[in-house]
This record gives structure tokens, C-alpha cells and sequence, in this order.
């Protein structure tokens, strides 16, 4: 098919999968396809999908089935790339004919050819998925963006090769595969030069990094630390089993890193974390958060849990409580058990009921919403640095349908501006809200001091005069 194609991509589940757009939209061939806003007037529609759990499958489905429809009205092109893809790609094939074309995951490379030769002609669905999850890094280098300019996730990783008892990711995306020290560093050199503020290093699971090439997570860090531009390097998906205090200590000592650790604990209870096959045990957690508090109580922390995993008894989730409430996280994201197909807790006895861990889940969060009230409340007084992430009367910058506008959504409807702190990731956590914006731009690195919190946000106002990142 000749001429120019108008494009809608779209893109569900997490940050890696974003990270796969962006590197598809490099990899299309210049000048054959322009990116729409609208699926109704999309010649191509590419929806890049996740399908981990049960809960974001059903919303995959929803989405899938509403593109069809749109499909159906206009005669556009429908390819479904990505996990869901990857892991169900002849029930999609099947279940759903209006498909024209199915990819994995980090199939960009053959993607970007397959949706150029993709013809008028309807058909069979075409399945480019191969049996097991390929890795590639194609086009990341130089890719154009999809989160806000001055922000960027690069991928240090693809794959995971640990065997959590309750997690599909590793049959979805493969074995762990680091890239080199060189590769990353000429992209976060790139995206620095045009003027990125915040690089995001995402993978499935970072504290792995190095461990099949020989390299490590500390000594990237440093590498990528000597990068001049970016205001904030910061880390996400440390697996506890794999980091150090030394090794940690060493990468927050270094210039550009954020004071922000996304640690996913997942329990706290040693026989669940032994079913979870986490491959440490409570004692382990307790020695490395209190030697992180003890030694940089700046930081802030993320984690992960997750109740009602199979064999979790009440005693289990009063241990988790307790740790909890002992070793306070800042932010934590809360989960309840996914039995997923294939997966060794998926076959486990002892299932805990689904009310039971709703209720469970309950309580956590209740915790957990005053101990973030408390941890935030120490923070009034406290000057932070900040992203600009929205402007009363501009939002956030972002074409419609992606990204959230904090001031629009948010707790305080009279603010004239949002930013996003050194202590808070974008898309996952809160906002600092000003009164008064002044000149202040999108995108722009300021100073501003906390006057007020709550649970989840902040109220400040300006530090000192912007500096014009
Ligand atoms: S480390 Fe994370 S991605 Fe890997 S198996 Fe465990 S939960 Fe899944």
C-alpha cells in the first residue's frame, strides 16, 4: 500500500511497553505514516497491549473489542502487538477475526516492515509471534517520545529470569537480557541533549542488571551519573533479593540521582515470601530498609505488595501489617493475588478466599494511607525539586487520551500549576500544587518549598527564581 498512512497507536500496561511504542514509531519508515489522535480517523490502528494479570487482560479485551468496532465503521487496519498478544495470539486469532495482524514483544523491528506492507486486502489474522518471547532493543536510540518531553524511561533490560511462584512476566517477556553500559549510555547522552530533565531506568527487574554481561547496577549508575543535562536519574523494579546497602548507598551517592527507591517487597511473612519463591526472607528486609533509613532517611520509598496469596493465613497478614507499620514505606502499591495460568501459585492449595483478601487489602491500604499522611506531613518546610507538569489554563501538554492533568483531576481545583517532586514518579504518585504560577513553563526544573500535605499531594509555593532547564 503506497502514500501515507494515518496511524493511531495506542498503548496499554506499563512504562517497557511504552518504551516499545516509541521504539516502533522510530523504526516506521520516514514520511509513510502520520500519527493521529483519533482511532475514527486512523488508516492503521496498532493497539500495544499487557496481559500479566487477569484484571488488566479484561481491560485489554474491552479496549480490543471497542477498536473493532471502530474497525468495523471505518475500514481501518487492526494489529494487536505486545504481551497480550504474545501470550494468547491463536485464542486472539480466533476469538477474534477482525484482527489483521498480531506481534509479540520487541518485535518492533519486523513490526515496523510487516505494517508497511500491510495491504487492504482482509483476511486471516497474520501472526508474526514467535514461540518464545524475543528480546530487542531496536530503536530505542533516538526514539521520539510519548511521555512529556522532559521526561524519558529508558529500558536497562528486557526479560526476567527469577521464578516468583505468582508472576507470568517471565514466560511474556523471556529470559533476562542486560544491554551494554555503551548502548544505554548513548541514549540517555541523546535524550539529554534534547533537553530531557528526567530519565527513568525501567526494566523487569533492574537489581539484576549485569549479572548475565558481568557488569552491575552500581556501575552503571556511576557511568550514566557523569551524563551532564538530566536533573534526576531515577530507579525503578529493585528486586530486594538482589541489591546490597553498600551497593546501594553507592548509587545514591552519586550527582543526578533522585532520593527515590522503588523497592517491590511483595510480603513480609517468611513462609508466604517462601510460597512467593522470593528467595529471601523477612530478616533480609528488616536489615536493608533499616540501614537505608539509618544511613539516608532523605530517601523515599516504593513498594509493592501483594495479599491473599495462596496459603496466606491470618498470622501472615498481621506479620505484613506489622512490618509495615515497623518499616514505613512512603508509597506503596497494593495488590491482591492473580491465580495466573502456567504459574507454580496459580496451582497452589490453601487459596484464600476472594472476600477475605479484598478485606485484607482494605486494611493495608488504611494503614498505609496514614503512614503516607504521616511521612508526608514531615516533609512541610522542606524544599523539593520539581518538574512543571501542568498549567492552569494549558493542562499538561499531552494530546488528549494520554497522561492524566493533575489540575483537572486533582484534590485542589484552584491551583494554577502541578509539579511532580524529586520524590514522586510520574503516572505513580502525587502532585505539588502552587497557588500562584507566575511565568513558569511545561516541562521547566524549579525549586519549591512544602507549605501543606496530604495523603498523596502536596501544596507549595515557588523556592527561588525557575531555573530554565
Ligand atoms: S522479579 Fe518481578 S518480573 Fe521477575 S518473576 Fe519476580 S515478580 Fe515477576
Amino acid at each position: 500500500m503506497t502514500g501515507t498512512r494515518r496511524l493511531y497507536l495506542e498503548t496499554l500496561g506499563c512504562s517497557k511497553n511504552l518504551v516499545d511504542s516509541e521504539a516502533l514509531l522510530n523504526l516506521l519508515p520516514d514520511g509513510r505514516f502520520v500519527p493521529v489522535a483519533d482511532p475514527l480517523s486512523a488508516d492503521l490502528i496498532v493497539l500495544n497491549t499487557c496481559g500479566f494479570i487477569e484484571a488488566a487482560r479484561e481491560e485489554n479485551v474491552e479496549r480490543l473489542l471497542a477498536l473493532v468496532a471502530v474497525k468495523r465503521e471505518t475500514g481501518a487496519r487492526l494489529a494487536v502487538i505486545g504481551c497480550l498478544s504474545q501470550r494468547y495470539a491463536r485464542t486472539l486469532a480466533e476469538e477474534v477475526p477482525e484482527i489483521d495482524l498480531l506481534a509479540g514483544v520487541c518485535q518492533q523491528a519486523e513490526l515496523a516492515g510487516a505494517l508497511t506492507e500491510l495491504g487492504a486486502a482482509a483476511g486471516a489474522p497474520r501472526s508474526l509471534v514467535p514461540a518464545s518471547p524475543r528480546i530487542s532493543f531496536a530503536g530505542c536510540l533516538g526514539r521520539p517520545l510519548l511521555t512529556p518531553p522532559h521526561l524519558a524511561y529508558v529500558k536497562v533490560s528486557e526479560g526476567c529470569s527469577r521464578a516468583c511462584a505468582f508472576c507470568a512476566i517471565p514466560a511474556i517477556r523471556g529470559p533476562y537480557r542486560s544491554r551494554t553500559p555503551a548502548d544505554i549510555e548513548a541514549e540517555v547522552r541523546e535524550l539529554a541533549e534534547r533537553g530531557v530533565g528526567e530519565i527513568n531506568l525501567i526494566s523487569q527487574d533492574t537489581a539484576a542488571y549485569g549479572r548475565d554481561s558481568g557488569e552491575d547496577l552500581p556501575g552503571l549508575v556511576r557511568r550514566l551519573a557523569r551524563v551532564a543535562g538530566p536533573h534526576w536519574l531515577r530507579l525503578f523494579y529493585l528486586h530486594p533479593a538482589l541489591v546490597d546497602l553498600p551497593g546501594l548507598l553507592d548509587i545514591f551517592a552519586q550527582p543526578r540521582v533522585a532520593p527515590y527507591l522503588d523497592l517491590p517487597i511483595q510480603h513480609a511473612s517468611d513462609p508466604v515470601l517462601a510460597r512467593m519463591r522470593r528467595g529471601h526472607d523477612r530478616a533480609r528486609l528488616a536489615a536493608l530498609l533499616g540501614g537505608l533509613r539509618r544511613e539516608r532517611p532523605d530517601l523515599c520509598l516504593r513498594t509493592t505488595v501483594m495479599v491473599g496469596h495462596p496459603g496466606e493465613t491470618a498470622v501472615d497478614f498481621a506479620a505484613l501489617l506489622d512490618f509495615l507499620a515497623e518499616h514505613p514505606f512512603d508509597k506503596l502499591g497494593a495488590f491482591v493475588f492473580s491465580a495466573e495460568e502456567g504459574t507454580p501459585a496459580a496451582a497452589m492449595p490453601d487459596a484464600v478466599p476472594a472476600e477475605l483478601a479484598a478485606e485484607r487489602l482494605e486494611r493495608l491500604q488504611l494503614q498505609q494511607m496514614e503512614i503516607s499522611a504521616e511521612r508526608h506531613a514531615a516533609l512541610v518546610g522542606r524544599v523539593l525539586g520539581c518538574f512543571v507538569e501542568a498549567l492552569a489554563g494549558v493542562g499538561d501538554g499531552l494530546p488528549p487520551g494520554r497522561g492524566v492533568d493533575p489540575l483537572a483531576d486533582g484534590p485542589f481545583p484552584n491551583a494554577r500549576a502541578a509539579l511532580r517532586t524529586e520524590r514522586d514518579a510520574y503516572e505513580v504518585d502525587g502532585h505539588l500544587f502552587l497557588d500562584d504560577a507566575g511565568e513558569l513553563s511545561l516541562g521547566q526544573y524549579v525549586e519549591a518549598e512544602v507549605l501543606a500535605a496530604d495523603v498523596y499531594d502536596l501544596r507549595g509555593r515557588l523556592a527561588n527564581t525557575p531555573d530554565r532547564h
